[in-house]
């Protein structure tokens, strides 16, 4: 089953929303195969943001990145990559549909809750970039044939 990288950026955690957010995922149905607190540095992010490295916004945010820890999961679920992408809704807060989660929780470009893997081979590599092999577990969820169809699996 695919595998996709989520931070909750910092100003998720300053909101108190790390919780809600998190909740979102689950009652998805989504499944949580790894969690972990970490303070970025600027070498993690100048890999992670490299598509962004020329643009004026770059040290805002990568400052705003590490202004607190943030908190990477990786999520598991048949397309991942595409449902979670769509959960979070457009990059800037003010564009995002209501029901996404940057449609419901921020009004920013920058500060916009979470990071999303934006196609399975990023998720790949950004898994990588923030977990170590045995930070992430394989485990089937109970209901998993409430879940999905038979013929989904
Ligand atoms: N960002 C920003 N200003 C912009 C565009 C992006 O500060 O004009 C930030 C924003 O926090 C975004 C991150 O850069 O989430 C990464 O940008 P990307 O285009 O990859 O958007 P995402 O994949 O997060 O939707
Ligand atoms: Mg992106």
């Amino acid at each position: 089953m695919e595998k996709t990288l989520v931070l909750l950026k910092p100003c998720t955690l300053q909101r108190g929303l790390a919780g809600e957010i998190i909740n979102r995922f689950e009652k998805r149905g989504l499944r949580l195969a790894g969690m972990k607190m970490m303070q970025l540095t600027d070498d993690i992010l100048n890999e992670h943001y490299a598509h962004l490295k020329d643009k004026p916004f770059f040290g805002m945010l990568k400052d705003s990145m590490m202004s607190t820890p943030v908190i990477a999961c990786c999520l598991e679920g048949i397309e991942a990559v595409q449902t979670v992408r769509m959960m979070a809704g457009a990059t800037n807060g003010r564009n995002a549909q209501p029901g996404t989660i940057r449609g419901d929780y921020c009004m920013s470009n920058q500060q916009n809750i979470v990071h999303t893997s934006d196609s399975p081979e990023n998720a790949e590599i950004e898994l990588k970039r923030f977990f170590k092999p045995e930070e992430i577990f394989d485990f089937t969820p109970s209901n998993l044939a409430y879940l999905y169809a038979l013929d989904e699996l």
